[in-house]
């Protein structure tokens, strides 16, 4: 596979329509080669350190150096070049886009991993007997089984709605509340089902021969990675509200004896308005 080339020159759709073609490009010479020279120089020592990756890239193999930006105090001419941030005041929505994939992909790998505890629970269900009859015929064990169905039927069909939006509107932005909401139900979903499986498996659930705690943390880590789910319940919180607007008068509008009144004045005419 060749990689292919494109000059600083190149608009942000010619790199786009590269990168969709073929997942990569390289625009050459985006900054000076002075910058260049002194972020090798200012990174060697650390890069030197690094062992290879165990990628095979292109038929490179990498150095996974990380810390850029601390590493190298000349790097930020690069970072802050307007061809990687986008338009001046835009690297909110950037990271956001970048962001918004990368919340559904936490989404869908932790519908597997779910899917995964029920199905751990359902077999565990079935084979374990205690007190003379199998777990599967206890109703406290049927309900937690039940209850991780319904939690993950919710939560695939939301995520599928999510996806097919981002497919269709082609725009991120848009879709951000439904975004925000499998953010918020990623963590409490793994957390919640991964808790009944443990429940459901005894002591050996507890430990690190099933990969339940390990499931379990993971709903844990994710109600803080990318963002807390406070934060994310804020901004579903804020899209779901900029669809409504205050209520006219004192009452809300959906209060009763006011709805009754105007009901009785459109039925009755005027001389029953209260
Ligand atoms: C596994 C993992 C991977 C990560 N990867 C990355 C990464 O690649 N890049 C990166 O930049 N960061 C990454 N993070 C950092 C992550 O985004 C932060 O941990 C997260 O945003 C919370 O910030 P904090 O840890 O500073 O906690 P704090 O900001 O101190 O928040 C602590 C708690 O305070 C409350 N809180 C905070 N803010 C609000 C608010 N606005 N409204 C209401 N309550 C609030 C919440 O309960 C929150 O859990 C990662 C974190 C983890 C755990």
């Amino acid at each position: 596979m060749s990689i292919t080339h494109l000059p600083a020159s190149a608009s942000a759709d010619e790199i786009c329509a590269a990168l969709a073609d073929d997942g990569c490009v390289v625009v050459d010479r985006v900054v000076r080669p002075e910058v260049m020279d002194e972020v090798a120089h200012e990174l060697r020592p650390f890069a030197e350190k690094t062992p290879l990756g165990p990628d095979d890239f292109s038929g490179r193999r990498t150095r996974r150096t990380g810390g850029l930006i601390a590493r190298s105090p000349k790097s930020r001419d690069l970072v802050m070049h307007p061809t990687v941030l986008g338009a001046v005041g835009n690297a909110f929505g950037v990271a956001q886009v970048r962001l918004g994939g990368g919340r559904v992909h936490h989404a869908m790998r932790t519908l597997g991993n779910a899917q995964r505890c029920l199905d751990m629970m359902a077999e565990r269900a079935l084979s374990r007997v205690t007190k003379g009859e199998k777990l599967a015929e206890k109703q406290a064990v049927q309900n937690m089984i039940a209850d991780s169905y319904i939690e993950i039927a919710q939560f695939r069909l939301l995520v599928l709605h999510t996806a097919w939006q981002i497919d269709s509107y082609q725009d991120y932005n848009r879709v951000r509340k439904d975004i925000a909401a499998i953010k918020v139900l990623t963590s409490r979903v793994m957390e919640s089902v991964a808790r009944r499986a443990i429940q459901i498996h005894g002591a050996l659930g507890t430990t690190y021969d099933l990969p339940l705690t390990r499931m379990l943390a993971s709903g844990l880590m994710l109600a803080l990675a990318d963002g807390p789910t406070e934060v994310h319940q804020t901004t579903v919180a804020k899209q779901v509200l900029r669809g409504y607007k205050p209520a006219d008068g004192l009452w809300p509008s959906e209060y009763i004896p006011a709805r009754r009144a105007e009901a009785a004045a459109e039925l009755l005419g005027e001389k029953f308005k209260i």
